[in-house]
């Protein structure tokens, strides 16, 4: 049995999307369930379009993400000696060539070709020239591509994909200034690191081909390939800027948990029955890359949310609360300064889909409130209400214990004395203690908030009515 060497292999020339993300989660995948290794690749040789922060996005997200690699990462920018030896012996034993021609010679080629009804080509001029080379020309080099024969991918997704050699021109491995192009690189990184298996997006389908040619004439065998179609945004087209599309960072940054993006990656383009929920485990277990749709899937932002807000009801609250902190703190508010966040958040997660929603429904907990809202205030803190508030304010200076229950018990009391509906006590009493409508229910609220932050609140709402009331 093989044993299974993947890598996942970005060029860091834009931010790590989600397509790309959802690439790295399916080569590790397989890695993981076929007890094999992954490797990290950062295939950096295009040095002009190429930038540190997309490395950093990568490697950032990559362990966001916790998916870990086995070996590497791995630069091709530090590979470029490895890569020179590699072309030399391929000059030396003429599986590749030096092409002179200049750009007008490759268009009128091309023109010719397209004449004959032919794809614009490189029509060999090179490839066994006997004539001397035009003097101060930096020739650039050619992979000698088989004429005759086909090229069979068996694909681990798309099927069987064929390529017959004589539609595949002697492609440029070397530029004149002696820099390797991409598919040169992939096939001798590919090879050194002993690639079993290439799981990547479509779109590298057309180099396939080529590759596996480089690979024989390298006098080895090519690795399997697995090709995954494209992401499409939610209406059906490529997935582009017009999207919205992001570095899969923000997504962290957005209030996503790891887990809840996995979950939504891994179902894109594969599926196990109708099971929408897998822990990494699962998914590990599950994963069968012969089951990837070869069709585009689609995103769908709810559904991420939706698995969002599944990851945060069933997260540890200890975690949720480190998490919180940190939120805080970035807000500009000292989470010392109230309840002990992992209480907060074993509240907020069952009402909330976002950690970003957490941290904005949480604040009241932390700073004071400088001003009501005044139409809110209107509504809620009025004369009408401050007799309630009174009476409250003295259930909850001697209440014994400052629990759900007895706080909800106390909220009943007043509400039964004064005549008022539940829920018409709840929300002034809330505006008075978040300073706006929307907090969980008013126990739990006044329970996180503590007795002396209730008490002082009530009162601050207790005088601003009567301030606005008047003498
Ligand atoms: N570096 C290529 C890319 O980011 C992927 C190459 C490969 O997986 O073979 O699209």
């Amino acid at each position: 049995m093989t044993v299974v060497r993947t890598r996942f292999a970005p060029s860091p020339t834009g931010y790590l999307h989600i397509g790309g993300v959802r690439t790295a989660l399916f080569s590790w995948l397989f890695a993981r369930h076929h007890a094999g290794t992954f490797i990290l690749r950062v295939e950096d040789t295009d040095r002009e379009r190429s930038t540190p922060e997309a490395v950093q996005v990568i490697l950032d997200g990559m362990q966001w993400l916790d998916l870990d690699c086995d070996e590497g990462p791995f630069y091709q920018s530090r590979r470029m000696d490895r890569y020179g030896v590699v072309l030399k012996q391929m000059l030396d034993l003429r599986k590749a060539y030096h092409c002179y021609c200049s750009k007008e010679e490759l268009d009128a080629m091309r023109a010719e070709a397209m004449a004959r009804g032919g794809k614009p080509r490189y029509n060999g001029r090179c490839r066994d020239r006997l004539d001397p080379p035009p003097k101060g020309v930096q020739p650039v080099v050619r992979f000698r591509n088989p004429q005759d024969g086909e090229v069979v991918i068996d694909d681990l997704i798309q099927g069987r994909v064929v390529y017959r050699n004589a539609e595949l021109d002697d492609l440029i491995i070397a530029r004149s200034d002696g820099s390797p192009t991409y598919n040169f690189t992939v096939v001798v990184d590919d090879y050194d690191m002993a690639i079993t298996h290439v799981i990547r997006g479509d779109d590298h389908l057309n180099n396939t081909p080529r590759q596996i040619n480089i690979f024989q004439a390298l006098g080895k065998e090519a690795p399997r390939y697995g090709h995954i179609p494209l992401i499409l945004g939610p209406d059906g087209k490529k997935l582009s800027k017009r999207h919205g599309t992001v570095s899969v960072l923000q997504y962290r940054d957005d209030g996503f948990l790891p887990e809840a993006l996995l979950n939504y990656l891994v179902r894109l383009g594969w599926s196990h029955g109708d099971q929408e929920i897998f822990t990494r485990d699962e998914m590990i277990a599950l994963f069968d890359v012969a089951d990837v749709n070869k069709s585009a899937a689609a995103l769908n932002p709810d559904k991420i949310l939706w698995l969002n807000q599944h990851y945060l009801k069933t997260a540890d609250d200890s975690r949720l609360g480190g998490l919180l902190a940190a939120r805080l703190k970035a807000a500009g508010v000292d989470p010392g300064n109230g309840p002990d966040p992992a209480l907060v958040a074993a509240v907020q997660k069952e009402r909330t889909r976002t950690l970003v929603d957490m941290t904005g429904q949480s604040l009241c907990f932390y700073r004071e409130i400088h001003a009501y809202d005044p139409t809110v205030a209107e509504k809620q803190l009025n004369v009408a209400i401050q007799p309630a508030l009174i009476s409250l304010l003295a259930l909850l200076a001697g209440l014994p214990d400052w629990t759900d229950a007895a706080l909800h018990q106390a909220l009943e009391t007043v509400a039964a004395e004064t005549g008022l509906k539940l829920g018409k006590l709840a929300q002034p009493v809330r505006v008075a203690v978040t300073g706006g409508t929307v907090s969980p229910s008013i126990d739990k609220t006044l329970r996180l908030l503590g007795r002396e932050q209730s008490m002082a609140r009530l009162e601050r709402a207790v005088e601003y009515i009567a301030r606005r009331a008047g003498p």
